[in-house]
């Protein structure tokens, strides 16, 4: 009788914690669908869309050589570059707001427009 209820409790406990885990993956995954900004040595080479219906290219010349930036409906993503470690190729689809995706050699920087917003807001 007590392990029914302690079986019970725990299904519960599980049910429970996997709602609010989607929930949160659910409002992180809105909160990062705004707009997205490509940096090249400080200076923004695009401003947009971080999502596009279309599949579209954008073609940059870094410091270290070509990058090509793809953004399809999934997201943001680095598909190739000339750099030495093509960390930011395995950086994969910028996901979060605080994680841009960097490109050191090339001074590259893709990251969502209202992310210095929401670190004001915090800050206040
Ligand atoms: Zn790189």
């Amino acid at each position: 009788m007590r392990n029914k209820t302690l079986i019970i409790a725990s299904i519960v406990c599980a049910v429970l914690l996997t709602a609010a885990a989607t929930a949160l993956i659910l409002q992180y995954r809105a909160g990062s669908s705004g707009e997205i900004e490509i940096t090249l040595g400080g200076e923004t080479i695009y401003k947009g869309p971080g999502t596009s219906a279309e599949t579209k290219y954008i073609d940059i010349e870094g410091a270290a050589g070509a990058v090509r930036v793809r953004i399809d409906v999934e997201g943001a993503a680095v598909e190739s570059s000339d750099c030495p470690n093509r960390e930011c190729v395995k950086m994969g689809y910028l996901k979060s707001k605080y994680l841009p995706i960097v490109c050191l050699p090339n001074r590259l920087v893709i990251r969502y427009t209202d992310a210095d917003e929401d670190v004001d807001a915090v800050s206040k």
